[in-house]
């Protein structure tokens, strides 16, 4: 049903990106994947999701840190009728110790960016008469934890800006919705598996229930397929009225 509309996914070279890519595309929507490397493998991606859907699929390389690089990814789309706000980067630390320039890149691709692109996309939607805009936050958008303060100032901004532009949108066929994800298993959350098995000495398992799915009552990690399906949701007929909010997908974390 989304046959016709472009979808521009930042930050979807893996992952939850990746996830709503292929979704986003098994729908019929033309998909812009984008990172900040400008790889064989980056097109090869596009390639390989444009042939298993039979949809055009364009790989653009920008750096979501910069404000003038993600205005240039919506002008170089052409076109951006659905816009997901992905592009994110963690980083671990108490207050004190926690590096300026951590603090700085964390706000700048976590949040700053969806500033950037919204404000460049929302020109082109107005002018179809019709948009959707999804914003990745997390849990850590309603929650927090400690250590990860930089992420969860920005993933709250997220939410509250989430909000903003669904107001400045609310009269168009224009609507803006964040997801909020729990635990997801996707390669960033496979890589710290063996550090933390090393560090608290524990088995795989006890590092992913003990340790990853403490705050996840389900005790089962949320899917890229399953975060994939709820944005396509976002942009059907049936949530046209959903806007300004946000859809947890968490296995019941902020239930707690
Ligand atoms: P990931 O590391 O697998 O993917 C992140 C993607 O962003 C990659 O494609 C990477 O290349 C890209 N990226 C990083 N820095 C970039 C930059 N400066 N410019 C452009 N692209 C950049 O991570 P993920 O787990 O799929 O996370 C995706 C989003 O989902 C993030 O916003 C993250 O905060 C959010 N999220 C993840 C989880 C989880 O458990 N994995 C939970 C809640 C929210």
């Amino acid at each position: 049903f989304l046959t016709g509309k472009t979808a521009v996914v930042t930050g979807s070279t893996s992952g939850i990106g990746l996830g709503i890519a292929h979704r986003l595309a098994k729908a019929g929507a033309d998909v812009v994947l984008n990172s900040f490397t400008d790889t064989d493998k980056d097109h090869a991606l596009a390639d390989e999701l444009a042939q298993q859907h039979g949809v055009k699929v364009r790989y653009i390389k920008a750096d979501m840190s910069k404000g003038d690089e993600c205005r240039a990814l919506i002008e170089q789309a052409g076109q951006c009728d659905i816009l997901v706000n992905n592009a994110g980067v963690q980083h671990v630390a108490p207050i004190p110790d926690f590096p300026v320039q951590k603090w700085d890149a964390i706000i700048a691709i976590n949040l700053s960016s969806a500033f950037h692109t919204t404000a460049a996309a929302l020109p082109m939607m107005r002018k179809a008469g019709w948009g959707r805009i999804v914003n990745i936050a997390s849990a850590h958008g309603l929650t927090a934890s400690p250590f990860k303060s930089a992420y969860v100032a920005a993933k709250h901004g997220v939410v509250g800006f989430t909000k903003v532009t669904a107001l400045e949108t609310a009269k168009e066929q224009i609507t803006c919705n964040a997801i909020c994800p729990g635990y997801v298993l996707t390669p960033l959350v496979e890589e710290q598996i063996p550090d933390t098995m090393k560090e608290y000495d524990m088995s795989r398992e006890d590092v992913i229930n003990n340790v990853m799915l403490e705050r996840q009552p389900s005790k089962e990690f949320a899917t890229v397929e399953e975060i994939g399906d709820t944005a396509v949701f976002l942009c059907s007929d049936a949530a046209a009225q959903l806007t300004g909010t946000t859809i947890s997908v968490d296995g019941g974390w902020t239930a707690m």
